[in-house]
Protein backbone atom coordinates (compact mmCIF):
# COMPACT_ATOMS: atom_id res chain seq x y z
CA UNK A 1 0.00 0.00 0.00
CA UNK A 2 1.31 3.63 0.31
CA UNK A 3 3.37 4.61 -2.64
CA UNK A 4 2.92 1.22 -4.29
CA UNK A 5 -0.29 2.16 -5.27
CA UNK A 6 -0.57 2.17 -8.83
CA UNK A 7 -3.16 3.70 -11.73
CA UNK A 8 -3.29 2.27 -15.17
CA UNK A 9 -4.35 4.17 -18.28
CA UNK A 10 -6.94 2.06 -19.75
CA UNK A 11 -8.74 2.50 -23.01
CA UNK A 12 -11.87 0.78 -24.74
CA UNK A 13 -9.92 1.24 -27.86
CA UNK A 14 -7.22 -2.18 -28.69
CA UNK A 15 -4.16 -0.13 -29.66
CA UNK A 16 -4.21 2.21 -27.15
CA UNK A 17 -4.59 -0.67 -24.55
CA UNK A 18 -1.36 -1.87 -26.08
CA UNK A 19 0.33 1.47 -25.24
CA UNK A 20 -1.42 1.28 -21.60
CA UNK A 21 1.64 1.17 -19.68
CA UNK A 22 1.44 4.87 -17.97
CA UNK A 23 1.40 4.09 -14.58
CA UNK A 24 1.00 6.71 -11.79
CA UNK A 25 1.45 7.32 -8.46
CA UNK A 26 -0.50 9.21 -5.46
CA UNK A 27 1.78 11.72 -3.80
CA UNK A 28 -0.50 12.72 -1.67
CA UNK A 29 -4.19 14.44 -1.37
CA UNK A 30 -5.49 18.12 -1.83
CA UNK A 31 -8.68 18.64 0.15
CA UNK A 32 -9.78 15.24 -0.14
CA UNK A 33 -8.82 15.01 -4.02
CA UNK A 34 -5.97 12.18 -4.98
CA UNK A 35 -2.66 14.50 -6.57
CA UNK A 36 -1.25 11.85 -9.25
CA UNK A 37 2.35 12.01 -10.91
CA UNK A 38 3.64 9.82 -13.91
CA UNK A 39 6.28 6.98 -12.81
CA UNK A 40 8.89 6.19 -14.24
CA UNK A 41 9.59 10.02 -15.58
CA UNK A 42 6.81 9.35 -18.32
CA UNK A 43 5.26 12.60 -19.73
CA UNK A 44 1.76 11.91 -19.77
CA UNK A 45 -2.02 12.97 -18.83
CA UNK A 46 -4.36 11.78 -16.32
CA UNK A 47 -6.07 8.47 -16.48
CA UNK A 48 -8.75 8.59 -18.94
CA UNK A 49 -10.66 6.06 -16.64
CA UNK A 50 -10.77 5.54 -13.07
CA UNK A 51 -12.04 2.79 -11.06
CA UNK A 52 -13.42 4.66 -8.86
CA UNK A 53 -16.27 6.15 -10.13
CA UNK A 54 -17.54 10.20 -10.06
CA UNK A 55 -14.00 10.46 -8.62
CA UNK A 56 -11.72 13.65 -9.26
CA UNK A 57 -7.77 13.82 -9.47
CA UNK A 58 -5.10 16.71 -9.47
CA UNK A 59 -1.95 16.19 -12.23
CA UNK A 60 1.27 17.30 -10.76
CA UNK A 61 3.30 18.05 -14.22
CA UNK A 62 6.79 17.59 -14.71
CA UNK A 63 7.72 20.62 -13.23
CA UNK A 64 6.35 19.64 -9.46
CA UNK A 65 3.25 22.04 -10.05
CA UNK A 66 -0.42 21.07 -10.03
CA UNK A 67 -1.91 22.18 -13.58
CA UNK A 68 -5.11 20.42 -13.92
CA UNK A 69 -7.97 18.72 -12.07
CA UNK A 70 -10.12 15.79 -14.11
CA UNK A 71 -13.91 15.28 -13.14
CA UNK A 72 -15.20 12.09 -13.64
CA UNK A 73 -18.70 10.61 -14.62
CA UNK A 74 -18.90 6.93 -13.38
CA UNK A 75 -15.45 5.67 -14.45
CA UNK A 76 -14.71 8.09 -17.84
CA UNK A 77 -13.21 11.18 -17.77
CA UNK A 78 -15.96 13.84 -18.22
CA UNK A 79 -14.24 17.24 -17.41
CA UNK A 80 -10.83 18.70 -17.18
CA UNK A 81 -10.23 22.24 -15.72
CA UNK A 82 -6.57 23.60 -17.13
CA UNK A 83 -4.75 26.11 -15.74
CA UNK A 84 -0.82 25.14 -16.58
CA UNK A 85 -1.53 26.65 -20.58
CA UNK A 86 -2.51 29.37 -22.58
CA UNK A 87 -4.64 29.53 -25.53
CA UNK A 88 -5.84 32.34 -27.64
CA UNK A 89 -7.49 34.65 -25.70
CA UNK A 90 -6.26 33.61 -22.39
CA UNK A 91 -2.59 33.59 -20.83
CA UNK A 92 -1.24 30.76 -18.81
CA UNK A 93 -2.78 30.82 -15.06
CA UNK A 94 -6.27 31.16 -16.20
CA UNK A 95 -8.69 28.02 -15.46
CA UNK A 96 -10.98 26.58 -18.36
CA UNK A 97 -12.83 23.35 -18.64
CA UNK A 98 -12.16 21.14 -21.93
CA UNK A 99 -14.58 18.83 -22.12
CA UNK A 100 -14.45 14.91 -23.21
CA UNK A 101 -16.75 13.66 -25.95
CA UNK A 102 -17.74 10.42 -27.37
CA UNK A 103 -16.17 10.84 -31.02
CA UNK A 104 -18.54 8.83 -33.74
CA UNK A 105 -15.42 8.12 -36.19
CA UNK A 106 -13.11 6.90 -33.83
CA UNK A 107 -15.59 5.41 -31.40
CA UNK A 108 -13.44 7.08 -28.56
CA UNK A 109 -14.13 9.36 -25.67
CA UNK A 110 -11.81 12.35 -26.82
CA UNK A 111 -11.00 15.36 -25.03
CA UNK A 112 -11.60 18.72 -27.12
CA UNK A 113 -8.36 20.84 -27.79
CA UNK A 114 -9.09 23.43 -29.42
CA UNK A 115 -12.59 24.08 -27.55
CA UNK A 116 -12.42 25.45 -24.32
CA UNK A 117 -14.76 27.82 -21.76
CA UNK A 118 -14.32 29.51 -18.50
CA UNK A 119 -15.48 28.54 -15.73
CA UNK A 120 -19.23 29.44 -15.00
CA UNK A 121 -20.22 31.11 -11.47
CA UNK A 122 -21.86 27.38 -10.93
CA UNK A 123 -18.37 25.94 -11.60
CA UNK A 124 -16.02 28.16 -9.58
CA UNK A 125 -18.76 27.34 -6.48
CA UNK A 126 -18.51 23.61 -6.75
CA UNK A 127 -14.92 23.34 -7.79
CA UNK A 128 -13.21 27.11 -7.28
CA UNK A 129 -12.04 25.94 -3.35
CA UNK A 130 -10.38 23.06 -4.47
CA UNK A 131 -8.45 24.19 -7.24
CA UNK A 132 -7.52 27.56 -5.15
CA UNK A 133 -6.46 24.44 -2.34
CA UNK A 134 -4.17 23.50 -5.26
CA UNK A 135 -2.67 26.71 -6.64
CA UNK A 136 -3.85 29.85 -4.85
CA UNK A 137 -2.99 32.05 -7.74
CA UNK A 138 -5.36 30.16 -10.24
CA UNK A 139 -7.46 33.12 -11.82
CA UNK A 140 -10.81 32.62 -13.18
CA UNK A 141 -10.53 35.06 -15.96
CA UNK A 142 -8.50 37.78 -17.66
ZN1 LIG B 1 -6.67 24.34 -22.42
Amino acid sequence: MGSSRYWYRQSENTEEQKEAKYRWTNVGEIMGIKVLVPKDGVKGKLPAFSNTPGTMYFKKNDKGKIDQLRIFIGRHSFIDIDWGHSHKGIPNGVAHVHTWRFNKLTQKMERTKDEFKLLSKYMIKKYGEYILGANPNVKWGM
